[in-house]
């Protein structure tokens, strides 16, 4: 007999076997509509296979659905993935299947002649429709304009059948981009990187490679390149761009339109769910080259995937925490070694983890020398706030005012980064030192001026601002403590009334429509001092930005987290590559109470290779990645009792593991959130102990009560 194992969108870790009728065609990647319990589930099918005699009852397959069969590498990817962060392979699969759940776009109505019927009252407006219209099919609306007739007349010649409405299917048709519509003349460092990406597309086979060049090296044109060659070796090559911030997607579309002469598909959350649906269907049947998206297009039905591009590579947003925990890095490699591709982890500052592949030669490591043409990279300074402390309740030292005054003298810009929304990131009460935080959250609310509500910006809960203290009851007593963009930004306003001022954060540019229109602001020269987190402080070129203030340098190295310092470096390094990116050189001045501190050092000397090597130090003297591996488990639940008992029953049945430890359980570090308590425990592991096979021995001793989450997740981003 033939039995089908079923992936079901379950939080269950297998598939489900049923039986498959005799004379039912049925293979791998097909979705099928399976019985469970008194339900029809849509399931997708991983495997078939004969099995002699009838062994068990299985139900069997209901049918197959009349929907894309999943390509093999996208089946092994879901059931590779689901392994690898141990969730339920029906879940990882149904990710694969958004796109299909999205409704398909309206058809579009049209108006036709009918064939052999003439208009019984021939007028002056009927004749000119139907001769505008001559053979072809329109829409009614467009038709009356171009006939320049009002809508009734046309109204009136459907009415009289002389003219029929007719439903087109819109189906996306996704230009076919051409290698050679504008290339770039590359320079040798672009070319030789080029090179060796389009050979091992050529060659076909797992190929990982770390693009490595400060920004504004031209790393984008040289992976352009890339792709050109391999759409001139293979026109049906699929090539996936992924980027960590939707904010970032506009201006590489608009290069890669300019580059191929076609747009690509766009895959993100921002994108409406009946277009999701087109791109879905065009990339499963081939008809789409170029995908530029988020880290969810990973899941795409690919057919021909030669390419992926993984651009900022070293972004923490390209690990997804709510949902299925998964970083879009890693998996985008274990993608390209499924199926067979090159993958490129382009950064100016690569994570610790790309480097130590690299460096063991793991990842080809490719570089980028200088800036392309004559841009430098920008002078930085680090200014001591001990020696020019701002005034009270000012956070701009004397130098950066000065500094900021003559950049705009010079009718140059600048820009101000602080990676802290809103006005003020805590507010207090001077009555009696209550700190406001959301209900039942452990989150402390931010106070946002232009919209005078306060705000958590860990579950959106927000509420206007309160004019008693909810403590105490005094009034008038809360004050907002420290800044946020916001509050710099009504600094700058009063110091430089004339200037012309921007904030750009999440709450200011809430889509990518309102981030295209600011930075192309910035670009036109229509904005003095841009006010910005870290949103702004990615990717984006101004050509006539030249002086970077970072307000508060030490903000990120105070947690002490893993990753402070390297994240700290990447994003300061990141928010001082924005200025002098053109012929103008520019300088960037950083705000510091610690200048002697280790990462502020290194940055102002420019020393990345320094910072890496002592922070690989540290690292590894103590086991953590990249020398070690981790993994989290997180419970959480409303009944704090049942979450604190399972959490101690897990600690109380670790299974034996040599070169592992298991620390905890404690709190977890957001410990309450909407009402919920979190308790975490931590594993540590030598880089080649089994962490998953150790992780589904342990969780298999647990039961874990419906009352009480379990989140995993290897490889934690922070720590
Ligand atoms: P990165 O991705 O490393 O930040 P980009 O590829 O965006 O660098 O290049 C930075 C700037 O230099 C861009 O404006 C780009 O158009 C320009 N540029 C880079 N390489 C070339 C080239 N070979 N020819 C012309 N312009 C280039
Ligand atoms: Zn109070």
């Amino acid at each position: 007999m033939k039995v089908a194992s079923v992936l079901i969108p379950l939080p269950v870790p297998e598939a489900f076997d049923y039986e498959v009728a005799a004379e039912m065609a049925v293979e791998r990647g097909d979705q099928v509509a399976v019985p469970l319990g008194p339900r029809l589930m849509r399931g997708i099918v991983s495997e078939v296979r004969e099995t002699t005699g009838s062994n068990r009852r299985l139900k069997a397959v209901e049918m197959v659905l009349d929907d894309p069969r999943l390509p093999p590498g996208t089946v092994d990817f879901v059931e590779w993935a689901a392994r690898w962060t141990l969730s339920a392979p029906g879940e990882m699969a149904s990710t694969a299947l958004k796109g299909l759940r999205a409704p398909r776009p309206k058809p579009e109505r049209r108006v036709r002649r009918v064939e052999g019927r003439e208009p019984a009252r021939p007028t002056a407006s009927r004749t000119a429709v139907l001769e505008t219209l001559e053979g072809r099919s329109m829409p009614g609306a467009d038709l009356a304009r171009a006939a320049g007739v009002s809508s009734g007349v046309v109204k009136g010649l459907v009415d009289d059948g002389v003219l029929e409405v007719i439903e087109i299917e819109a189906v996306a048709a996704f230009d076919t981009p051409d290698p050679d519509h504008a290339p770039s003349i590359l320079n040798a460092d672009q070319a030789a990187s080029a090179s060796a990406i389009a050979e091992a597309v050529e060659a076909g086979g797992f190929a990982p490679f770390l693009l490595d060049g400060v920004t504004g090296s031209g790393k984008t044109e040289a992976y352009l390149e890339a792709v050109a060659r391999a759409l001139r070796a293979d026109p049906t090559a699929q090539i996936l761009i992924l980027l960590p911030e939707i904010a970032l997607t506009q201006a590489l579309i608009a290069r890669l339109s300019d580059r191929f002469g076609a747009d690509p598909a766009e895959w993100h959350s921002g994108i409406a769910p009946p277009r999701r649906r087109q791109v879905w269907e065009a990339v499963v049947a081939g008809r789409c080259n170029i995908v530029v998206g988020a880290r969810s297009a990973l899941f795409l039905p690919f057919v021909n995937l030669k390419l992926i591009v993984v651009d900022e590579e070293h972004d923490s947003s390209f690990k997804q925490e709510e949902g299925l925990v998964y970083h879009g890095r890693d998996l985008a490699v274990a993608r390209a070694r499924i199926e067979g591709a090159a993958v490129v982890l382009a950064s100016a500052t690569p994570s610790l983890e790309t480097l130590f592949n690299a460096g063991q030669g793991r990842y080809r490591w490719l570089k980028l020398g200088a800036r392309h043409g004559t841009a430098v990279l920008p002078d930085i300074r680090l200014l001591d706030l001990r020696q020019n402390p701002p005034d009270p309740q000012t956070w701009l030292s004397v130098p950066l005012r000065e500094a900021i005054g003559e950049t705009l003298l010079k009718g140059e810009q600048t820009l101000l980064f602080l990676n802290r929304r809103g006005y003020a990131p805590v507010v207090l009460c001077r009555a009696c030192g209550h700190r406001l935080t959301a209900p039942d959250t452990d989150s402390w609310l931010v106070e946002h001026r232009y919209t005078g509500r306060l705000v958590c910006h860990l579950t959106g809960f927000s509420m206007a601002r309160p004019k008693t203290c909810p403590s105490c009851g005094a009034s008038d007593s809360l004050v907002a403590v420290g800044p946020g963009v916001e509050r710099v930004e009504e600094e700058v306003r009063q110091l430089f009334p004339e200037a012309r001022t921007a904030v750009f954060s999440s709450d200011t540019v809430p889509d990518a429509r309102a981030a295209r229109a600011l930075i192309q602001s910035m670009i036109d020269g229509e904005i003095d001092i841009l006010v910005a987190t870290q949103a702004a402080a990615k990717g984006h070129n101004f050509p006539k930005l030249t002086l970077v203030g970072v307000v508060d340098a030490d903000l990120g190295l105070r947690g002490g987290d893993l990753r402070a310092a390297e994240r700290t470096f990447q994003l300061l390094t990141q928010a001082t590559g924005r200025a002098g990116r053109a012929e103008i050189p520019g300088r960037a001045l950083l705000q510091t109470w610690t200048p002697e501190h280790p990462v502020l050092r290194a940055l102002a000397a420019g020393d990345r290779d320094g910072f890496v090597e002592a922070e690989m130090d540290e690292r590894e003297a103590a086991s953590l990645p990249p020398f070690g591996r981790l993994a989290a488990l997180i419970l959480s639940g409303e009944n704090a009792v049942a979450v604190e008992k399972t959490a101690e029953a897990l600690a109380q049945s670790i299974p034996n593991a040599e070169r592992l430890e298991v620390y905890g359980p404690a709190d977890a570090p957001l410990a309450l959130i909407r009402g919920r308590r979190r308790k975490r425990l931590l594993v540590r592991a030598d880089r080649d102990v089994d962490l998953q096979g150790f992780l589904r021995a342990w969780l298999g001793r647990v039961k874990v009560p419906a009352s009480v989450r379990l989140t995993i997740d290897v490889d934690p981003y922070s720590f």
